[in-house]
């Protein structure tokens, strides 16, 4: 076992390592070391905390099943999930964190080895953090439950918009400050669980109402900060066991988490607050055209393969626009083939990224990371959006929501006001999806329509490689 000076300089080396990491995970080509970093890291304070002074030997064996328990599942789910499906599981991931300040928050407050000795300030404030801890946790679980079936498509992306949903938030939260004093004041430890109990239960039902209130297209913004709340929880749970790791890195996840969420409010050009009073997204908006009322309308020209390969091989500037599409048809390493074939015979192709392409943060930036795109041609959106009227092809690869006009041109779109790829702007911009189907966000896109649009429809992969051969012929 180790000393408990040994173990407070090994947690301090695994907040290092972990800050390390953070900064190491905030460029593409340093990320691979702050994942190592961060690995290192984690082994370090699991095993300080496993063999440090505070766990008995009699206790180890307990933990050691439950960690190859854990440890097991994770592994099995880290081979097995799709790329295409790391969003729910990340969301997954922030429900347990949520599920397990509630459990240590209750054990904690029946456990009289927690309070015992403690004075009585001392002992409120204890109280005060087991409260708030469940409570974060609560919210954090079911919210990330709900944001698991709404990214896993299991529940509809529409905003259930419930009459006098504000005043109900606002009645759940005055009964969870009333049922605070109570728990704070209660005599025995059954009355205090039958006010935590309440509480939990408030707090459930907010996670729940709060996640489904958004819409789809906020559904970017929910996710990151169900992030930062998760590091919220990890934090108050690490108040309850007095442990300064758990609370260090848990600040550093919350408030990462929370500089995210407010990176994709600006990202999407929506206010954080009223996002998370919900009702935005798909419907929430007046009169939608998701609703039915204006249909985009006009003629549709399908593009072929060969049309595709013969634009692409004439053009001088190429932008290439990944979305949701490219991830699910796997389709980066052709999309890399046809770049540097395309770069080897003088053609200036750029990647242009959404903040919110793909379901999850840095998406994209992960798949032509993967598929070895170079980091150089890989540019943001405000980098890229005042080129597009000198680029002579866009191809925009399962992207939608990211590259609708309505946004800008319709103030009645639930998306109005997000900043999108202005791709219809170049000289021939070409679509490749598989129908006319709408994105994430249910609004239909006019782009489809634009006299300078193509559609490539078909599998994005499948029709990349039919491009990718008749550019090589
Ligand atoms: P979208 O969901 O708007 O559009 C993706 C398009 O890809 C669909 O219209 C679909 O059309 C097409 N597609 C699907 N499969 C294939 C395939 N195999 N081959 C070719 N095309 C395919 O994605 P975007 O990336 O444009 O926008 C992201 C959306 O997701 C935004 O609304 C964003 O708010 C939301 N979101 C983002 C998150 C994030 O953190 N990035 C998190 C949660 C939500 P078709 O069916 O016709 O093929």
């Amino acid at each position: 076992m180790m000393s408990a000076s040994f173990s407070t300089v090994s947690y301090i080396g695994a907040i290092i390592l972990f800050i390390l990491s953070l900064g190491g995970l905030s460029n593409p080509e340093s990320s691979r070391r702050g994942n190592f970093y961060g690995i290192i890291g984690m082994t370090l304070a699991v095993l300080a905390t496993v063999f440090g002074p505070r766990v008995s030997t009699a206790g180890l064996p307990w933990i050691m099943a439950a960690m190859v328990v854990g440890g097991s599942i994770g592994l099995i789910a880290a081979r097995k999930v799709k790329m295409t499906q790391m969003p729910e599981l990340v969301a997954l991931m922030h429900s347990l964190v949520g599920m397990a300040a509630c459990l240590v928050g209750f054990a904690n407050y029946i456990d009289p080895v927690a309070s015992a000795g403690l004075s009585s300030a001392e002992k409120t404030i204890h109280e005060i953090e087991v409260y708030i801890g469940i409570l974060i946790g609560a919210i954090t679980f079911s919210g990330s439950v709900i944001a698991f079936g709404k990214l896993s498509a299991m529940i509809g992306g529409k905003p259930m918009l419930l009459p006098g949903r504000h005043w109900m938030n606002l009645v759940g939260l005055l009964v969870v400050i009333y049922f605070g004093g109570v728990f704070l004041h209660a005599e025995s430890v059954s009355a205090g669980m039958m006010a935590l109990a309440v509480m939990t239960v408030i707090a459930l039902l907010f996670g729940i109402h709060m996640v489904m209130a958004i819409g789809g297209a906020d559904m970017p913004v929910v996710v990151s900060m169900l992030n930062s709340y998760s590091g919220w929880a990890a934090a108050a749970t690490g108040f309850m066991l007095n442990n300064d790791l758990l609370i260090v890195i848990g600040a550093l996840v919350g408030s990462s988490g929370a500089i995210l969420s407010y990176i994709m409010c600006r990202a999407m050009n929506r206010n954080f607050i009223r996002v998370i009073a919900g009702g935005f997204g798909t419907g929430g908006g007046k009169k939608s055209s998701a609703s039915g009322d204006v249909q985009p309308a006009g003629e549709v020209v399908p593009i072929s393969a060969v049309e595709t390969a013969e634009l692409l091989r004439e053009a001088k500037n190429v932008v290439i626009v990944p979305g949701y599409g490219m991830a699910v048809a796997q389709a980066q390493h052709t999309v890399y083939e046809i770049t540097r074939h395309l770069r080897e015979h003088g053609v200036n192709v750029r990647f242009g990224i959404h903040p919110v392409a793909g379901r999850m943060p840095g998406h994209m930036n992960v798949l032509l990371a993967e598929a070895k795109v170079p980091y150089d041609i890989v540019m943001e959106m405000e980098e890229i959006n005042e080129d597009f009227p000198d680029t002579d092809v866009t191809l925009v690869i399962g992207a939608n929501d990211i590259v609708n006009p309505a946004a800008q041109e319709n103030p009645d779109s639930p998306i109005a006001g997000m900043p999108v790829l202005e791709v219809w702007k170049s000289k021939t911009s070409i679509m490749m999806k598989r129908s006319m189907a709408t994105g994430y966000a249910g609004v239909d896109n006019p782009l489809f329509y634009k006299e300078n649009n193509r559609m490539l429809f078909g599998d994005a992969k499948k029709m990349l490689e039919e491009v990718f051969v008749a550019l090589k012929s």
